[in-house]
């Protein structure tokens, strides 16, 4: 058994990283500019954040590969490197997390940013497709487990499960994000994702980004409910952006408030907690913190 499955199968409480994105244009990532571009630039910079998760104590850390897909970067000169990419992204990763030899490194997947025919223009083979790239190149690097993330179309998140276990077999956690309270932005509800994805033989069933942290503990109760036995992963965004001065976005939620809802999901029955955009390393201490106190 992979070591993640065996600390999850043992009961453990697990904490993962925070934001990618928000933390990188802290960093100087100029808005609208990818993450993944920084894997060839400024590959230190992607290091040091991740490393600064490892610090605050997270179990587990994700590549900076959300768009990692030859989809999401079909008008960039990186969507000839895919394999590369999410090699190099997954290496950055694991030296980073080589301080505490017990992290886990996960290997982000993200939407590929195009719908699914008939909404869109996209087969599932392609998408299926891209995602077996991408994973290639993330499992050549070395990952522990795949985390397909901020789902909101159970089509593309059932292609990007296709392409994943056409490469592996390690474990994978699907992710929705819920954009519309207790629904996704195509109006999916977490019983569907429970009644969807489980029969598949996912490991986790997560809820990730989203509204606010209330909104979350709801959709963890919902996966409660259908399922008792499925493993849990709730990673929300540090509230809801608002528009700061400069027009960068500002997350309001605090280290604290964070910590304190961490331990809900957990009452709620998740099992892996952390924190999506806005979520700041200090606010991956705290849930390490309040999550690990009464372990
Ligand atoms: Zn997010």
């Amino acid at each position: 058994m992979t070591r993640f499955l065996e600390r999850i199968h043992r009961g453990d409480l697990l904490v993962a990283d925070g934001a990618t994105g928000t933390n990188l244009q802290r960093m100087g990532l100029p808005p609208g500019l990818p993450p993944e571009v920084w894997v060839f630039e400024r590959p230190e910079a992607i290091r040091s954040l991740a490393a600064s998760f490892v610090e605050a104590g997270a179990d587990i850390i994700l590549t900076c590969t959300f768009g990692g897909t030859r989809l999401r970067l079909r008008e960039s000169t990186l969507a000839e490197n895919i394999i590369e990419l999410n090699r190099r992204a997954a290496e950055l990763a694991r030296q980073a997390a080589s301080q505490r030899p017990a992290v886990l490194v996960a290997g982000s997947l993200g939407p590929t940013g195009l719908l699914l025919k008939p909404y869109g223009p996209l087969t599932p083979e392609e998408a299926a497709a891209a995602y077996q790239e991408q994973t290639k190149g993330l499992v050549e690097g070395g990952v522990d487990l795949l985390v397909i993330e901020t789902m909101f179309a159970l089509e593309e998140a059932r292609a990007a499960l296709e392409g994943v276990r056409r490469v592996t077999d390690l474990p994978v956690v699907v992710s929705f994000s819920y954009d519309r309270g207790t629904r996704t932005m195509m109006g999916v509800k977490p019983s569907q994702v429970i009644s969807t994805f489980l029969p598949l033989g996912v490991d986790v069933i997560g809820a990730n980004c989203g509204t606010t942290l209330e909104n979350m503990e709801a959709v963890i109760r919902e996966y409660h409910t259908a399922a008792p036995e499925a493993i849990l992963w709730a990673k929300p965004n540090a509230g809801l952006p608002e528009m700061g001065p400069d027009n960068q976005a500002v997350y309001k939620v605090t280290p604290e408030e964070m910590g304190a809802f961490a331990k809900q999901y957990i009452e709620a029955g998740a099992r892996i907690v952390g924190g999506c955009c806005g979520s700041t390393p200090q606010h991956v201490a705290d849930i390490v913190q309040a999550v690990k106190s009464n372990e």
